[in-house]
């Protein structure tokens, strides 16, 4: 008789129609329990262990962080390449046998946490670099305690809705009417590569009826280009190169002192089909990574549509002026693009990774629809079901969407905007002083948040010699842990950059780096 049965032998019937065969299973149950409780411990559950465990070591991590972020005085600890190389090889990443995770945190805390740039002090100020909301860090504890996947609702309920309402008030903010529709996506570059994706896609199947995700690409797709300006971000011509039209199908547009202009995206567009080539979309930066500068979107969408191009603005930067009652203005025009990129990771402050991507046309997401038989069946559709993997080109994907749900409800549309119009207001001042300062140069007026400047103290010395000396600047700088400053190139020269997105920060202390700057630049 076939008995599945306890250790103490007592056997239970499980299945009657198999009474024939004449066997006993035994599953030695109180074995297999001491096991399982052996991995409890590792994982949080419901036992008192796991859960007095996971309250004591959040508590010590957050006074760690706590201890870190209020005593630390400098950027960065100024801990060499070399230094980190050497403290890492201390530990033994695979283990044979583990260790007590208190001693492990405080092995931990003295290579990560005291070696963090610090994204909360003024001086960090190289990239979009953001410091954190404390209610989006507070979001992150229950995005990954309870690790909802978003691909299909069967992993995430109420983190679906949730996900789902934020995108459908996301596109309104941003003028768009119910036909739009958006995702989370993990930043700026998935959301260049989805709308160059779907542009792509839309344009072969508006006018060859070529259906790219059946077919590859069609015969005409060699002669496809996609347009931005010179100073775009350089993910418009990774996506190209990853959609197979190869990154020498962005052309790029000359700027008149920073600035994109309708005229010369129209003549773009006129001669490149006269050379018989295929221009597909336009992809304009609403706050160019360097210079923070916007181009007219109104008018730039009106010559992209007319000559049939996709519109796609990255406003990855930019996009949280829409909350600025001063500086949304800047925006004017961008619920007439065909797709739109934001960041939350970037002006709003957010923890990484945390982004969005608008569509005007929500049918668009067709182009990237699959069905897979155990995750998002037809069938769930008629119950109503929503499994968002249909419209995003990740399948795992993290509960991103509580954050800003979060912070922006804790704060208010009208202190966030306060937030912008502040750190604007304070890269224009900073711009102020450098422009009058005999020992900077201005490379341009920003529009937001970018100040790009180089320091030249003494006016005989050589073009190359003013770049080797802005560039030592920032790499000492950033050795000594005393400031993360950037650095571009303008018309072929070294300039420094700050990116004042840190509504904390005071100018004074902008005014401090200055000198150091100096100080630094001393031969
Ligand atoms: C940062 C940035 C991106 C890339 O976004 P990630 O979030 O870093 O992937 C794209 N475009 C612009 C204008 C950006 O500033």
């Amino acid at each position: 008789m076939l008995r599945y049965a306890r250790n103490d032998n007592k056997p239970i019937e499980i299945n009657k129609l198999l009474e024939m065969n004449q066997n006993t299973l035994y599953v030695d149950t109180a074995n297999l329990s001491e096991l399982t409780k052996s991995f409890k411990k590792f994982f949080l559950n419901d036992t008192s262990e796991s859960i007095t465990t996971y309250r004591k070591l959040t508590q010590k991590v957050a006074g760690y962080i706590s201890e870190q972020i209020s005593s630390q005085k400098q950027a960065y600890s100024g801990k060499s390449p070399q230094d980190l190389i050497t403290q890492i090889a201390e530990f033994e990443i695979f283990p044979r046998q583990g260790m007590a995770l208190e001693t492990l945190l405080e092995r931990t805390r003295d290579l990560v946490i005291n070696h963090n740039i610090s994204v909360y002090h003024p001086n960090c100020l190289a990239h979009l670099h953001c410091p954190t909301f404390i209610a989006s860090l507070t979001a992150e504890m229950i995005i990954s305690a309870f690790n909802q996947s978003m691909d299909s609702w069967d992993q995430a309920p109420a983190a679906t809705m949730i996900e789902q309402a934020f995108c459908d008030e996301l596109c309104k903010v941003y003028g768009f009417d119910n036909q739009a529709d958006a995702t989370f996506t993990g930043g700026g570059t998935m959301s260049n590569f989805m709308g160059l994706l779907l542009a792509r896609d839309h344009y072969s199947q508006l006018n060859y009826n070529w259906n790219i995700q059946q077919k590859g690409l069609p015969p005409e797709a060699s002669k496809f280009r996609i347009l931005c300006a010179e100073f775009a971000h350089f993910t418009v011509a990774q996506s190209a190169s990853i959609l197979g039209l190869g990154e020498n199908a962005v052309v790029k547009i000359k700027t008149n002192d920073f600035e994109e202009e309708a005229a010369a995206l129209e003549d773009a567009i006129i001669s490149l089909r006269a050379e018989g080539l295929i221009p597909i979309a336009y992809v304009t930066t609403a706050g160019t990574t360097d210079f923070g500068t916007v181009g007219q979107i109104g008018n730039l969408a009106e010559v992209a549509h007319d000559h049939g191009l996709w519109f796609h603005v990255d406003a990855a930067f930019g996009g949280a002026l829409i909350f600025s009652e001063k500086h949304k203005y800047k925006l004017n025009g961008i619920h007439q693009a065909d797709s739109v990129t934001v960041d939350f990771h970037k002006l709003f402050y957010q923890p990484i990774s945390c982004g969005a991507f608008i569509v005007k046309n929500k049918k668009s997401f067709e182009y990237i629809r699959l069905h897979a038989d155990y995750l998002n069946p037809e069938s769930n559709e008629e119950f109503g079901i929503l499994d968002l993997v249909y419209k995003s080109i990740q399948t795992t994907r993290r509960f991103d969407a509580l954050k800003p749900f979060l912070a922006l409800q804790h704060i208010g549309t009208e202190k966030f905007g306060e937030m912008i119009d502040y750190t604007i207001d304070l890269a224009a001042k900073v711009s102020d002083l450098i422009e009058i300062d005999p020992n900077f140069e201005l490379a341009t007026r920003t529009q937001i948040n970018a100040v790009v400047f180089r320091y030249i103290p003494d006016e005989n010395l050589l073009d190359s010699e003013i770049d080797d000396l802005n560039n030592e600047i920032k790499t000492k700088l950033l050795l000594s842990g005393k400031a993360i400053i950037g650095q571009t190139v303008v018309k072929g020269r070294a300039f420094l950059k700050f990116t004042l997105l840190n509504p904390m920060t005071e100018i004074s202390s902008v005014i401090e780096l200055m000198e150091l700057i100096k100080e630094m630049g001393k031969r």
